[in-house]
């Protein structure tokens, strides 16, 4: 692991803070719009382990200017290890601990809230959790709903340790993109989580290892009306939806207008 995966300040992976984010290689999942496929050498079985030493050097010079960390990749959970030991060094430098996690590895997601590791939790859902398991094995290549299903369920677990959770789906044109699929991804976030904070973000196919799969036939993003629109399909079930545009950042979604 080398300092090309660490952003050391970044004002938008987490809302409101100023972060450094760090990217943790390694992954179960093979999503066709993978934004980090070059990073993650998505090609190959094995990946880089990382350098602990020099990522919390790293983080301990921006923290005068950062008030969190946000474990990406990858799957942060992949090396829980690392994790483990770069979120005790985040929390001894004062610093709030935030991890983005496909859901797969319940029982360390369920470990690292038990240890109060981590201050928030986002979680992807990344398909409808269809128990035949279909779409999560079209869009990332496994089968993975059963665990993301399980994963959902640990916010009740958050809630009683005070950390802040949040789903997120990223949507492209001709993936993810119908208002069935929105509401059957929301319809089960509510049974399994509750009514947690849901958001919907813009995804960028020049930027997916599958360009071709994920473009539609304009071969550019949804724009944000189109996304506002696709959202709306989930404030029927959930009280706090939100879009995140490359444009115009995180906003709420309201049912009408
Ligand atoms: S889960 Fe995330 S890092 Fe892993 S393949 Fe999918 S998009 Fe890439």
């Amino acid at each position: 692991m080398t300092t090309k995966n660490i952003i050391p300040l970044s004002t938008v992976d987490w809302y409101g803070r100023a972060a450094t984010v760090v990217f943790l290689m390694g992954c179960p999942f093979r999503c066709t719009y993978c934004q980090n496929h070059a990073l993650l050498e998505m090609g190959k079985l094995t990946s880089e382990p990382a350098d602990v030493e020099a990522i919390k050097s790293e983080i301990a010079k921006n923290s005068l200017l950062i008030s969190a960390v946000v474990f990406t990749g990858g799957e942060a959970f992949q090396q829980f290890d690392a994790l483990r030991s770069l979120a005790e060094f985040a929390c001894s430098q004062g610093l709030m601990v935030g991890v983005e996690t496909n859901g797969y590895y319940t029982d360390r997601i369920r470990q690292a809230i038990e240890e109060r590791l981590v201050d928030l939790i986002c979680m992807d859902v990344k398909a409808p959790l269809e128990p035949n398991g279909a779409p999560y094995l079209k869009i990332c290549g496994i089968d993975a709903a059963h665990r993301v299903s399980e994963s959902l369920k640990l916010y009740k677990l958050c809630r009683e340790n005070k950390i802040d959770f949040e789903v997120r789906t990223t949507v492209f044109p001709d993936i993810t993109d119908s208002p069935q699929e929105i509401r059957s991804i929301a319809s089960s976030i509510r049974e399994l989580a509750g009514d947690v904070r849901y958001i919907i973000q813009q995804g960028i196919p020049e930027h997916a290892w599958k360009k071709a799969e994920v473009s539609g036939t304009s071969g550019t993003p949804y724009t944000r009306d189109e996304l506002l629109t696709l959202a709306r399909n989930a404030t029927v079930i959930l009280s706090d939806v939100r879009i995140r545009t490359k444009e115009f950042g995180e906003e709420c979604v309201s049912a009408s207008h």
